[in-house]
This record gives C-alpha cells, structure tokens and sequence, in this order.
C-alpha cells in the first residue's frame, strides 16, 4: 500500500496527473450514463449504444493509462510502440464492450458482477499491453504479487460499477459507480506500477516505429476529444429525438381518437396545470361533467355509426360554443368534462351549462332523421370542493350521476351530501342482497283514482326497503342497485306473486299495478313466471297491470315486443310508465300496444310553473284520446293540479291527493270496504 501511494506521489508529474484524473471522471461519466443507456434500450438499438459505450469506456481507460505513463517520471523512458499502443486502445474496448455485452444479455444471478469483473480484467490487459509499448532503455522487472493485485482489483471494482448501475437504490448510486470506476482504473495502474522495478541497461530501442512522449500527448488527447464528441453529439440527437417521441406519445395517450378531444387522462393533466396555475393566482375553476342522455339505446336502436357520429357532433357544436378559457375533453362512452379556468359563481357555471345544453339541442341529423341529444350536467368547483384534479373531476362525476337520475336537462352542483351518497352505494349492494332473506323488504300500496268520480279504480305496489340500521332506503337508491346486481330478478317475482295474492283476496275486483324492470323483461321466461303467477293467485289477469318504462323496451326491441305480446294474450294489462321522459316516448308509443299511458310526475308536479308542462300534458291526453289509450297523472298533490287533468280530460290520477303508499293492512282497510271510497285528502 506504502508503495502504492509513494509511486503516486514521487513518481509522477502532477500536470498529466491531474489531466489523467480528469480525463477519467469526465470520461467514467459518460461511459456509465451510455451503459445505462444500453440497459434500457430495446434490442434494436441496444448493441448501436453498446459499442458507442465500449468506444468512450475503452477510450478513457486508455486515454488514462497513456496520460498516466506520461506522467510517470522515468528518463529511462525512450518512447511508445505504434503496434502495441494501437492494439492496446483495441483491448480496452473490446474488453469494455464484451464486460457490458455479457452483464446485459442474461438475467442469470451475477452476471451483471461477471461482466464487470470483465470490465476491470481487460483494464488490467490494456495497462499490460500498454506497458509492453513502452520502450524502455532497461529491464523492467515486475512483482508477480502486485500483477495479481491489480488485476483482482480492477475486477472487483468494476463489478461494483456495474451492480451500482444496474440495482440503483437511490439517486447517488450513479455518483458511486463513477467514484468506482476511477477506483478501479486508477488501482489497476498504481498497484502495478508499484510493483515495476526498472534496471537501467543503457542503448537503444529496437527498430519498431516509435513515437516521443511530446507526440503520444497529443494522439491522446485528440482521440479522447474525438470520442467525447461524438459521444456528446449522439446524446443530443438521441435526447431530441426522444423530446419529440415523448410528445407524439403524449398526444396518442392523451387525446380520444373518436373526436379528438382530450381524454381521461389528457383531462386530468389539463385540470392539474389549471390547478397549479389557479394555487398562485387568486382565481377559481370549475369541472363540469356531463353524458348523453339514452345514449345507448340510440346505440341499439341506430348502431354504432349513428352514436360515433353524434360524439363528433357533439364535440364540434360544443367546442364552438366555448371560449379560450373553456375546455372540452371525452372521458366515456358518452361522458364529457368542460375544464372552465376562469369562473368564480354558481351563476357562471350554470350559465355555460345551459349554453352547451342549447347547443345539444340542435339536434343532430341521421339518415334522413333528427336524433335528439339531451345531457344532464354535474359540476364542482375548485378550490371549494376538491383541490386536486382527480377529485375535482370524480366529484363532477359524482354530481352528474345524481342530475342523471334526475333526468337530462338537469344542473346539479357537488355538495358533500353526494359524495356520501356513492360510498353509501357500495354498502347498500351487500345490504340489498341480504335484505329479502332478513324480512327487511316490503310492499306498499298506493291507490290510483278516476279523475271525474274519485273512485279508487286500481292500487300500485311500491316496494319498500326497511333497513335495519338506516331505516327506510327510498327505491331511487336501492331499485338501480337490484338492476345492476340482478337481484331485481329475485325480488321481481316475489312481487309479483305476494302482489296478485294480496289483489286477489280483496272484495274490491280494483286493479293492481305492478312495476317491470327492464332487467326482468330482458330475462328469458318474463311472460311464463306472470302465467305461474296468475294461476298460483287466481287472480282474474284483467286485473293485473304491468308497468314498463320506455328504457325497458328500447334494449330489445323485437325481444319487449315478443314478450308483450305473450303477456297481452294472457289477458294482463301493460301500461307505459314515466311517460314523456324517455328518448322518444311518441315512437315507442306508437310501436307497443300499450293499455294505459302514465304521464310522469315531473310534469304534473310543474303544473301552473311551466307552460311546458302543461303543453306535454294536453298534447299526450290529445294524443292518447287519437289512440284510445286511456291516461293517468301520476304525483297529483293539490286539486287544482286535479282540476287541470279533468279538464284535459285525463281519466285517471294516482298521488298524495288521494294517497301516500301505505303498508298492506292499510290498503285492505280501503280495498275491503264496501262501498269503497278514498281516504280523506291527506295533503293540503
Ligand atoms: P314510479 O313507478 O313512477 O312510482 C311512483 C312513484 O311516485 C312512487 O315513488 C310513489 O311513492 C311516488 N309518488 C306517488 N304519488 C306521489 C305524489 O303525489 N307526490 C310525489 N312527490 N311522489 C309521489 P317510490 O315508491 O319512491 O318509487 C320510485 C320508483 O321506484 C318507482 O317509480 C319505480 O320506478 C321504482 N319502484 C318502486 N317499486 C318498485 C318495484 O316493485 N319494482 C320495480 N321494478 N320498480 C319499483
Ligand atoms: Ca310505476
Ligand atoms: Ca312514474
């Protein structure tokens, strides 16, 4: 080790020194940032980067060796071999390429340490091969012991340098394998020239062509300059092209190639640089989210050109109606989000919200045809409700999913209520699916009354769920749950049965309405559990009312149409329920043979506030009169609503007028009176 260290400081001039030890960190830099390269790079260009890698390693190792021996004070130095100098810049970068070659090309345990070791061995061979250029006027007489130790070490070192790179565990192992490197370069030549005894003999060197120490300095540093150049200039190409790559990537990944809007992920990154720009200036954004109404079954009904056709509509009208500060972006089928960076009310939200309602409404033309395009809108504002992208744009969603069930046309802001709401959700589906076992689930009746003489002419079945800890849970949350799930095909029957049961045994021969899923008409064997039912009940299948939402025929067509027409020759009603909410409730209208028309709550319930609902509801009874279809008003609430129907001449009405849903014991006290009359009006 002494010895090591005093050839260090006694025999070596500081200024090739010092340019060696430059030399070689610049140069064990590069090699190791190329060497990572190689490891990343698919096979294609994996060899280019390892012989650009095995050129600058090889090249700095000899480069160093050269300036160190240039540095080695000896005037028994006489000058260097072409041959040998040139095959020993050869062994060092065969040797380089091959150690990284053979640390990269298995997975195998240590074959990263394998190939280093290589690494550090042709160090040794290059310094060796580099000696023997040196033509020395004496014999050189070297310590078998120190041989061994600069090779062993040269190894050991550069297995380091490789296992550093290639199992990183934190940002300084890269600096630590460059220290490495230089460890091992610099041990393999010091430990050698430690152990090197020169004899002086005195005359001349042999005939070889030779050059002086002056000239050997020079070919150096200009090799070495050449290399870090073109390895300099690789990197820059290589690092532009990866710059453009990186964005054309960018622009696949973030945009939908339907409409080339951003996507889902575009939207989140547009919404976090709103964001961050929003945190350092004092203003506000907001996300609306927004999805097509009955988007499928326009889906079903005109295939799949009709619906891509429309979201490029879609995209168009709305992107025109936005400003600079207005993004639009396609995060679903047919779900959208508007990034607004510059709004500060509820008032302005809303108001861009009706803006793009207004221009969906223009409606979009197919074959021949206008599809209405209707949405529902959710928004939350930032930093109000959320102060990240992603929870922004997930409390739009949840927002919009709230206006959805609503009904398209719907505005609904985020408030901390909903956000419950989707986590109640999940608790409700496990709950649901325990509830008929548990005797939580329950029938009520509501009573449905001839507008002219108030009598009670049928009674709807509502099912009710009495949760053990939270009580009632209204059927607008629990009713899409049983759909998702397919459990409304295991309480549908069940209803059905205890309904037509319960009908059958009241003096009263009222009809009894019961309400159909789409998920239940969509099943297989829908019209024989009503046959099953019927002669398990004995009840008279004049009395039993099916109600069917326009959503539950559009699915199938031909399969609703089929099973409709099984249930009518059983001699079961069917009536259209919610009507005027749907898609296009006038075609569906006309398509089904429908006994009974129920006009949806909204409108009555807008009844005197909106003159669109009063012009739905004449317009349906017209219609219905011109089919001969008889009507009923569902919601009606207060007599002058009722006095609006009778005029129109609406035959029937169901609401809190008469009736509230009551539990089974209830309704028997009105169906098994005689004569039977309603209740008293319950609301005033
Ligand atoms: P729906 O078929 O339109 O049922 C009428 C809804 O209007 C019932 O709500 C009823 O309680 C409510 N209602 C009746 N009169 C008034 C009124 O004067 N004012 C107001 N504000 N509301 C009134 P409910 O019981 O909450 O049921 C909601 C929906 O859940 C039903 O709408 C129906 O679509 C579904 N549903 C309920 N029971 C069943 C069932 O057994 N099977 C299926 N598939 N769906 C059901
Ligand atoms: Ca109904
Ligand atoms: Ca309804």
């Amino acid at each position: 080790m002494l010895s090591v260290l005093s050839c260090i400081a006694y025999e070596h001039d500081p200024f090739y020194l010092s340019l060696a030890v430059l030399v070689l960190t610049t140069g064990a830099y590069f090699t190791l940032r190329l060497y990572a390269r190689v490891r990343r790079s698919a096979s294609s260009l994996k060899l280019l980067w390892l012989v650009m890698a095995g050129l600058i390693g090889g090249g700095t190792i000899w480069t160093t060796h050269f300036l160190s021996m240039l540095a080695y004070e000896s005037d028994l130095i006489q000058g260097y071999s072409l041959g040998l100098t040139i095959v020993s810049l050869i062994v060092a970068i065969a040797g380089v390429s091959l150690g990284f070659l053979v640390s990269d090309i298995t997975d195998r345990p240590f074959s990263t340490e394998i190939g280093g070791a290589l690494v550090g061995f042709s160090v040794a061979a290059m310094h060796y091969v580099g000696l023997a250029a040196v033509e020395i006027s004496g014999r050189v007489i070297m310590e078998p012991s120190y041989v061994a130790a600069s090779v062993l070490l040269g190894g050991f070192f550069s297995a380091l340098v490789l296992n550093r790179i290639s199992k990183q565990c934190s940002r300084f192992c890269g600096h630590v394998a460059v220290v490495l490197f230089v460890l091992c370069v610099t041990s393999v030549h010091f430990t050698s020239m430690a152990g090197i005894t020169i004899i002086p003999l005195g005359g001349d060197a042999g005939e070889a062509p030779m050059f002086s120490k002056g000239v050997l300095g020079i070919a150096v540093l200009l090799v070495m300059a050449l290399l870090f150049l073109s390895v300099f200039m690789a990197y820059m190409i290589d690092a532009k092209t990866e710059e453009a790559t990186d964005g054309r990537i960018h622009r696949i990944f973030e945009h939908d190639a339907l409409t080339g809007l951003l996507n889902r992920p575009g939207m989140n990154a547009a919404v976090g640089r709103v964001l961050q720009r929003a945190t350092s200036s004092p203003s506000a954004a907001a996300v609306i989210s927004f999805s097509l109404d009955r988007f499928l079954d326009i889906r079903d009904a005109h295939g799949q050109k009709a619906t891509d056709s429309m979201l490029r509509h879609v995209a168009k009208v709305v992107s025109g109606c936005l400003s600079d500060s207005e993004q639009l972006g396609r995060v679903g089928d047919c779900e959208f989000l508007v990034l607004a960076s510059d709004v500060y009310s509820k008032r302005e939200v809303n108001a861009l919200c009706a803006r793009i309602e207004a221009v969906l409404g223009t409606s979009f033309k197919w074959e021949g045809g206008l599809l209405p395009v209707r949405a529902a809108f959710g928004y939350a504002f930032f930093p109000l409700n959320a102060r990240e992208a992603v929870e922004l744009i997930d409390k739009a969603e949840q927002a919009m999913k709230c206006a959805n069930r609503a009904g398209p046309g719907t505005i609904t802001p985020y408030k901390e209520s909903l956000g419950v709401t989707a986590k109640e959700r999940g608790t409700l589906s496990i709950d649901l699916s325990h509830a008929h076992e548990r005797g939580e689930l329950e029938l009520y009746y509501q009573i449905q009354n001839n507008v002219a003489t108030r009598e009670v002419t049928g009674a709807e079945v509502l099912l009710r769920w009495k949760h053990d800890t939270l009580g009632m849970v209204p059927p607008y949350k629990f009713i899409p749950i049983a759909e998702e799930t397919g459990l409304i095909n295991v309480f549908g029957p069940w209803i059905l049965q205890a309904a037509c049961d319960e009908a059958a045994s009241w003096k009263a021969p009222i009809k009894i309405a019961v309400n159909v899923s789409s998920v239940q008409l969509a099943k297989d064997g829908f019209a024989d559990i009503v046959e099953d039912v019927l002669r398990k009940s004995g009840l008279n299948p004049a009395r039993l009312e099916l109600e069917i939402t326009e959503s539950g025929l559009l699915a199938d067509r031909n399969h609703a149409m089929q099973v409709i027409r099984d249930l009518k020759s059983l001699g079961v009603g069917i009536a259209m329920d919610d009507f005027g909410t749907g898609y296009s409730s006038l075609a569906t209208l006309q398509m089904f043979p429908f006994d009974k028309i129920k006009i949806d709550r909204e409108f009555v319930k807008d009844l005197g506030k909106n003159k669109h609902s009063a012009a739905i509801i004449r317009s349906t009874i017209i219609l219905a009169e011109s089919l001969d279809i008889p009507v009923l008003a569902e919601g009606v609430e207060t007599e002058d609503q009722l006095e609006f129907l009778a005029a129109e001449g609406c035959n029937e009405a169901q609401g809190y007028l008469f009736g509230k849903p009551v539990p089974v014991a209830e309704i028997r006290k009105i169906t098994n009176a005689r004569p039977m009359r309603p209740p008293l009006s319950l609301v005033s």
